[in-house]
């Protein structure tokens, strides 16, 4: 089984560092060409470069644009018009008391986490929809289904990517466009990596030990008993993106190490 990506361009959202990078450089290195995106011109042109150096041959760009605004998604869609594949992934989360959570910091949270993905959705999928192929896949989250009491707000946003993403597959059925979500478990990107810096640093601890602590207390349901790595949530991703997924749609597929205790 071969992945062959040549000739698709794909365009991820928040692939500067982390579970976005790892997705990024994955389809580079199917064939796609690339489209990084994150806030900062800087840290768009590292990501290019270092990407460009992993990948030698691949064709990458990037695009500075906060996309958890219109301003921004406007930004990206004149500098890239068309896409093949889509992956919604950027997503902001970290422990929050929900007695503590002012109504803004909820507003922030679906405009980063869902409204990006939605006006992603709207700007792109109607040209997949033309040409009778197209991938669109949100990044959700094993805290979709269980919602972690320490953040219940970003569980809110996850789910809701699930509701968007199931909604749209069944908007765009038998068009040749899937879309699907992707549930990534406890995953050491560098968003994760800046949470646990501080426990790790006090007890001593490499980050990949922090890791499996933080796994062990707060997701003891883990069949994995590790965090997942980015490349190992992107495996999954670039599948789903690939011609060979084409009777996968409007799925929520979970490389969540088996932290959600269901049978389906
Ligand atoms: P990360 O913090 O390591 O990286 C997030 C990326 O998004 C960065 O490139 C950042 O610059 C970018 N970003 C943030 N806000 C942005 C904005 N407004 N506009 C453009 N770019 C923006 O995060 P990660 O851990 O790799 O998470 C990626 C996705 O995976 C998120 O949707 C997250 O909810 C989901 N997820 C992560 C885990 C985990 O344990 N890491 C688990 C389940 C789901």
């Amino acid at each position: 089984m071969k992945i062959d990506l040549s000739k698709k361009t794909a365009i991820v959202s928040g692939s500067t560092v982390g579970i976005g990078f790892a997705i990024a450089k994955r389809l580079a290195e199917c064939g796609s060409v690339v489209v990084v995106n994150g806030r900062k011109q800087d840290s768009v042109d590292k990501a290019v470069a270092a990407l460009k150096k992993a990948v030698p041959g691949a064709t990458v760009r990037g695009v500075a644009a906060d996309l958890s605004t219109a301003a921004g998604t406007a930004v990206l869609r004149k500098a890239e018009p068309t896409a093949d594949i889509l992956i919604n992934n950027m997503g902001i989360f970290g422990p929050h008391d929900f007695f503590e959570i002012p109504d803004e910091e909820w507003s922030r949270f679906f405009d980063v986490n869902v409204l990006s993905g939605v006006r992603l959705s709207r700007e792109y999928l109607p040209s997949m929809v033309s040409k009778g192929w197209g991938r669109v896949v949100f990044i959700s989250s094993e805290s979709a289904l269980n919602i972690p009491v320490e953040m219940i707000h970003y569980g809110v946003t996850k789910t809701a990517n699930l509701a968007v993403s199931r909604g749209l597959a069944k908007r765009v059925a038998g068009t040749g466009v899937t879309v699907n979500a992707v549930l990534p478990g406890p995953t050491l990107s560098e968003g994760v990596e800046a949470m646990l810096k501080d426990s790790a640093a006090k007890a001593g601890q490499s980050i990949e030990e922090a890791g499996t602590a933080f796994v062990r207390e707060h997701r003891s349901s883990s069949l994995l008993q590790r965090m997942a790595t980015p490349e190992e949530v992107a495996n999954l991703v670039v599948y789903v993106c690939s011609p060979l997924a084409s009777a996968t749609t409007g799925a929520a597929l979970r490389v969540d190490g088996g932290v959600v205790d269901t049978l389906a």
